[in-house]
């Protein structure tokens, strides 16, 4: 596809370790798109959560967050080497340790909280604002772009996820369980569904694609084979 085709902001979201970033990843590069991963600014909060002892004893200090929250600094800088934006805490690069299982376990406890979801989200739109963008996520099709051009909303197998996010985990040479990876996908989508807030759900106008069976060569024939019928349909 060539570069500076269709304008269009994507959104993808979906239950965790759905292969959404990969497939978003790859959506992005081919269209020459910017590509936002925004559970990664979640992540970034938790990080600054732990790091700053709002997060003691496994347990947030909500009253310690809300005065903290104006000094929470997260950044997407582009890595020439990987060809990607990186998250940044306070001028520090932590794309690899947002990925930790300690984080994890947390993220979805502090992506309940409205102020946090408030700075975010405006911080997502701001990034949207020139359109070719592909964001994941829980929210990008129901509250960040509830006027995105295509929105997708990806499903697949619970055990499938869990066995891609141990091998994922493991690959990057991390020391964790089957076990405690597929509790953490089970909580988190409880607890990411079930909030009041912006909970993770389909929005009406997005459509459905389950990967369990897929390989990401397919996934992709799809949604190309979407994204030129959408271009068809506007000429
Ligand atoms: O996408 P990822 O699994 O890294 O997201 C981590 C967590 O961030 C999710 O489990 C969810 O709690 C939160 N999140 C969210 N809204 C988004 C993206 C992520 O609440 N748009």
């Amino acid at each position: 596809m060539k570069k500076g085709n269709y304008n269009l902001i994507i959104a993808i979201d979906g239950y965790s370790s759905c292969g959404k970033s990969t497939f978003a990843k790859e959506i992005a590069r081919i269209l020459h798109y910017t590509y936002i991963d925004s559970g990664a600014m979640y992540r970034a909060v938790t990080l600054f959560c732990l790091r700053n002892r709002i997060i003691e004893n496994d347990v947030i200090n909500i009253t310690k967050l809300r005065k903290s929250l104006k000094d929470i600094k997260i950044e997407f800088k582009y890595n020439s080497n990987s060809k990607q934006f990186e998250t940044y805490l306070d001028d520090e690069n932590i794309e690899e340790k947002i990925r930790s299982v300690k984080v994890s376990e947390f993220v979805s406890q502090i992506s309940k909280i409205s102020e946090i979801r408030s700075k975010m989200v405006k911080a997502q739109r701001i990034l949207g604002n020139k359109k070719r963008i592909v964001m994941d996520g829980r929210d990008i099709g129901t509250v960040v772009f509830p006027n995105a051009d295509l929105k997708i909303f990806m499903i697949a197998k619970p055990a499938i996820r869990a066995e891609r996010r141990y091998k994922e985990l493991l690959q990057k040479g991390m020391k964790v369980s089957y076990e405690e990876i597929e509790k953490n996908i089970i909580q988190r989508d409880h607890i990411d569904s079930t909030r009041n807030i912006s909970p993770l759900k389909k929005a009406p106008d997005a459509i459905t694609l389950d990967n369990s069976d897929m390989t990401v060569e397919e996934q992709m024939s799809w949604i190309m084979g979407i994204i030129q019928n959408l271009k068809k349909n506007e000429s």
